[in-house]
């Protein structure tokens, strides 16, 4: 399957469309972006390996029976994957408090949450990300029926009861993660985007070293060696 059109460049993919209509292709980029975009950098490599990434955890998913766009991996930068309707919403799932979670409401950062907290993110830089209710998210018209919400919530719960224990197995604490949703052809609600640790974080359950982009969003370097570390132990 070849690229065709330039249908859409993101911070950190390209997205082509290819001669089937049901069909597109993501080109994963090197560039890093942090902050809303406020903060730029590349590194060599950094696409493929979330690439690389990201087709083993839609693998696992779907091997779960968790439906998702991926369809194969064409080469290191390239997925091909269905096209999808975009829900503009980017479902965050946490397990641990960290990030904007302890900053926004003062949770000490590393406390174990005693339940697994999911949130909406309205999908929109220029608004920079606000958080969504369920009135916000039917007022924008984002999804059609509160059903829809729910189906997100618990699909998000379904991934996080997969991908906690996996991870656990590979020693490593998945804190959280965000992931984004689209309608497929026929209107079912199926995974998208990537799953990487540009947009999961984990933790090395020995070490707590941070093995994700938080690397760099706080200038801690090392990102290409740890987004290889988190390859080498899902292929281990
Ligand atoms: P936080 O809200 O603490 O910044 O992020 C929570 C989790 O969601 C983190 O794993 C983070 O990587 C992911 N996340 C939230 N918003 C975005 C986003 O706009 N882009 C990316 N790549 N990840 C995000």
């Amino acid at each position: 399957m070849q690229k065709r059109k330039l249908v859409y460049e993101g911070k950190a993919k390209r997205l082509f469309s290819t001669d089937d209509d049901e069909l597109f292709i993501s080109e994963f980029k090197d560039d890093l972006t942090a902050f809303n975009g406020k903060k730029k950098s590349s590194e060599s490599g950094k696409g493929a390996l979330n690439n690389k990434i990201s087709v083993e955890l839609f693998k696992l998913l779907q091997s779960h029976g968790i439906p998702t766009h991926f369809v194969k991996m064409i080469d290191d930068n390239h997925m091909l994957h269905k096209k999808t309707n975009v829900i503009l919403i980017e479902v965050i799932v946490r397990n641990i408090a960290t990030g904007s979670l302890s900053k926004n409401l003062g949770i000490k950062d590393g406390t174990i949450l005693p339940f697994t907290l999911v949130e909406f993110d309205y999908k929109n830089d220029a608004l920079g990300d606000p958080k969504l209710n369920d009135q916000h998210a039917l007022l924008l018209g984002l999804v059609d029926f509160q059903d829809e919400l729910d189906k997100l919530r618990r699909m998000a719960r379904q991934i996080n009861d997969i991908l906690r224990p996996y991870f656990a197995k590979k020693n490593l604490n998945l804190v959280d993660f965000k992931l984004e949703f689209g309608k497929d052809s026929s209107g079912n609600i199926i995974v998208i985007d990537e799953i990487s640790p540009d947009n999961c974080r984990f933790w090395d359950m020995t070490t707590k070293e941070k093995l994700d982009k938080d690397r760099f969003r706080q200038g801690l370097g090392g990102l290409s060696m740890a987004y290889q570390e988190i390859l080498n132990r899902i292929l281990g």
